[in-house]
């Protein structure tokens, strides 16, 4: 992922207005109105570049974002892109860690997703049904969902 801040700020009115005409304003959250992608994130196709929804309106209203910087909806609802609902939660690279073959952290780490009987959970779940339809329950990859089941990852839960 690119850092696209600069180019959004040099066209930011033009954005913007683009921006909110997909964009329904409710009481508390915005609901995207454009294209998803197969996440169910909001996304805009820019001159430059498409970019997830949440992550632009990040930019156009509060500041810069870090392609590494992952963001959360405050609200739990995916598609919500009021800026106010968005929350910088962890780095990728922290992210990726916690869900790598090294990671001993586990859920005592405080930061991490899932817990212990989550993934006694994942590895049953994988003994029936796909990597990827597990990842989409868990919100996460299936390269994720394949560490855990395979025993390469969150090791130092019993199978
Ligand atoms: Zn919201």
């Amino acid at each position: 992922m690119k850092d696209h801040y600069e180019e959004i700020q040099n066209n930011k009115e033009q954005i913007k207005k683009l921006f909110l005409s997909r964009v329904k304003k409710g009481f508390r959250c915005w609901m995207w109105k454009g294209s998803v992608t197969n996440e169910d994130q909001g996304q805009i196709g820019l001159s430059f570049a498409t970019i997830k929804a949440h992550r632009l309106s990040y930019m156009l209203y509060i500041g810069h974002l870090k392609p590494r910087q992952v963001l959360e909806q405050t609200c739990g609802n995916k598609l919500c892109v009021n800026p106010k609902h968005q929350k910088i939660i962890i780095n990728k690279k922290i992210l990726h860690r916690l869900a790598g073959p090294r990671d001993v952290l586990g859920q005592n780490n405080g930061r991490a997703k899932l817990r212990d009987k989550d993934i006694k959970k994942i590895r049953k779940l994988a003994a029936k049904k796909s990597y990827s339809e597990i990842a989409k329950k868990y919100d996460m990859s299936a390269t994720q969902i394949a560490k855990i089941a395979r025993m390469e990852s969150w090791t130092h839960v019993p199978d």
